[in-house]
């Protein structure tokens, strides 16, 4: 698999000059699969470029947007994703129903005449909202678990598996809540065992969750014990706070890696870039 991060940004999209590197757009992942093929995680803003990218491609009939939860930096790119006007195309969504009212309505209501100038049912594309359950999902041949993160509203982390190589991607998600709760720390572990990549929402800085406690999110420090405990190969921060400039994340990078560094650790952290290839 290749992992390609076309938005980065948590919250609310960060455009200018002081966010370059790392990126500005909210949240949207793109996986290439060995055959090729492109599997999506989240439409927020970075899903418009993503589907510029798409257009230059071989044509894909069927486009999976796998959704962690419904929150607006999650969804609100959709509406200027190009494939979704292009009558040949299918695209699959697929959430998880407890985080949403009703999959389709949230779709359908972000483009209701007050908010954009055309309706969802304009849109060519032919659609397909499918529950993803808590079982195994198998889009593409793949083997894809989710779990249920702490969010305000719920959100789900997913671990897609081809063949024996595993990413995990769990963003939105308070990590450790202020009720501890080993019960879901151990689930976590499990969940992310022996990830080749693993994808965390590092949103905060350890100073920083006082003021934050019950937002869900979670801190460099809060990710990086995840990866050490988990057995995982490589750590990328993702859900950039919208305070944060590149000069921020830089520093919140550093003391990541310090921090493994002081855990004798060898993991590999990075805070995530757009439009940069990963390779699982
Ligand atoms: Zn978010
Ligand atoms: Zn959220």
């Amino acid at each position: 698999m290749k992992i390609i991060f076309w938005g980065t940004r948590g919250s609310i999209p960060t455009p200018g000059k002081w966010t370059n590197i790392f990126g500005g757009n909210t949240t949207c992942v793109q996986i290439i699969l060995k055959n090729g093929k492109t599997l999506i995680i989240d439409a927020g803003t970075g899903i418009r470029l993503l589907g510029n990218y798409l257009a230059k491609r071989e044509f894909q009939k069927d486009i999976v947007v796998l959704l962690t939860h419904s929150h607006w930096d999650h969804i609100q790119g959709f509406p200027f994703f190009g494939p979704a006007y292009d009558p040949k195309q299918n695209i699959i969504i697929k959430g998880f129903s407890s985080s949403f009212s009703i999959l389709k309505d949230i779709f359908t209501n972000q483009m209701l005449t007050a908010y954009f100038p055309i309706n969802f049912s304009d849109l060519k594309a032919h659609f397909k909202f499918e529950e993803l359950s808590f079982g195994v999902d198998h889009t593409f041949g793949l083997t894809i678990e989710v779990i249920q993160n702490v969010h305000p509203g719920g959100s789900i982390g997913l671990k897609i598996i081809e063949d024996d190589k595993i990413f995990t991607f769990l963003t939105d998600c308070e990590l450790e809540p202020v009720i501890k709760n080993q019960t879901m720390w151990n689930d976590l572990l499990k969940f992310c065992k022996d990830s080749d990549i693993l994808v965390v929402d590092g949103q905060y800085l350890p100073e920083e969750l006082g003021k934050f406690d019950g937002w869900g999110h979670s801190t460099y420090e809060q990710d990086c014990k995840l990866a050490i405990e988990s057995g995982s190969k490589k750590l990328l921060m993702t859900h950039h706070d919208p305070r944060r400039n590149d000069v921020g994340i830089f520093q919140l990078e550093e003391r990541a890696k310090a921090f493994m560094k002081s855990q004798n650790s060898s993991i590999k952290v990075r805070a995530a870039k757009e439009q940069v290839v990963y390779n699982v």
